[in-house]
């Protein structure tokens, strides 16, 4: 089998074998469990490039999370009324 790229499916389950979505990351359709719950794992580029801008998403919206917060303490000691 040549070019058979294993796909990220975190919504498989890694102790089961016959368990994995039957769409990779990347939409691509598993036929034959050709997948991993495990990012070091995966093969393929779609599915890779998916995932690692999914982080950084999350990395960001963490940052702006705590941003906002601190946004808040600022605002609450610069309040008057206290
Ligand atoms: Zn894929």
């Amino acid at each position: 089998m040549k070019g058979l790229k294993t796909h990220y499916d975190p919504f498989g389950n890694p102790n089961d074998e016959y368990s994995f979505s039957d769409y990779g990351y990347c939409g691509t359709y598993i036929s034959d469990g050709n997948s991993s719950g495990y990012k070091s794992s995966v093969t393929c580029k779609k599915c890779k490039k998916m995932f690692e801008k999914t982080d950084a998403e999350r990395l960001i919206a963490r940052q702006q999370e705590l941003d906002d917060m601190q946004g808040y303490v600022d605002f609450v000691n610069e309040s008057p009324n206290k």
